[in-house]
């Protein structure tokens, strides 16, 4: 067995406010289990694990983060090399929608910074328009998902899955719910995910 066995790497992170479930989600992916009690954090930066869709071995490093979602505490390398992005809020928690187009503005703001770090990397030796162009086609923003956690909690619901649905459709993201408790559409959103990277890849 090779050191590199699989034909895909993708990175994948996930951001959002504190308490809608990341952790939650990722350990339920990864491990198939729900923490119990509130210490769900975890001390990595992520987490892998490998699935296999038509036959190809695709390893997903799944990005966490632990305790700094505050916006603009994390860092640009947290995103550096990201492939796709999971923006996820609560359900049951207006606050945590809410906050989603600062999380948008956040990541807007890394894929400027992007086209600094290139230039900065490449010594300026290329014309600037190509690297504004190089870019924008790779903008992370074409694999956002937003994502819907906590929905075995629906009446306590306080953001419609229409409410969500128009607002992602504005910004031209996929949408999806989730429970991380229950392991509803947890496996569905990172094969997904997957599906959309291989396609493009
Ligand atoms: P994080 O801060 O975004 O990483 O959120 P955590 O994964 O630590 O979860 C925060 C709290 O929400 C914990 O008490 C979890 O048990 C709870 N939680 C996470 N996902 C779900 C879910 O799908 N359903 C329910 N009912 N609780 C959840
Ligand atoms: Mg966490």
């Amino acid at each position: 067995m090779s050191m590199e066995d699989y034909d895909f790497l993708f990175k994948i992170v996930l951001i959002g406010n504190a308490g809608v479930g990341k952790t939650c989600l990722v350990r339920r992916f990864t491990q198939g289990l729900f923490p119990p009690g509130q210490g769900a954090t975890i001390g990595v930066d992520f987490m892998i694990k490998t699935v296999e869709i038509n036959g190809e071995k695709v390893k997903l490093q799944i990005w966490d983060t632990a305790g700094q979602e505050r916006f603009r505490s994390i860092t640009q390398s947290y995103y550096r090399s990201a492939n796709a992005l999971i923006l996820t809020y609560d359900i049951t928690c207006e606050e945590s929608f809410r906050c989603l187009p600062e999380w948008l503005r956040e990541i807007e703001q890394y894929a400027s910074n992007k086209v600094i770090t290139v230039l900065v990397d490449m010594e300026l030796n290329f014309d600037i328009s190509e690297l504004a162009k190089q870019s924008n086609d790779d903008s992370l923003f074409d694999f956002t998902t937003i994502l819907g956690n906590k929905i075995d909690l629906a009446e306590r619901r306080e953001v419609s899955q229409q409410r969500a649905e128009e607002f992602s459709e504005a910004q031209d993201m996929y949408y999806l719910e989730t429970s991380a408790k229950e392991s509803d559409n947890v496996e569905k959103l990172f094969l997904d995910l997957a599906c959309r990277l291989i396609s493009e890849a």
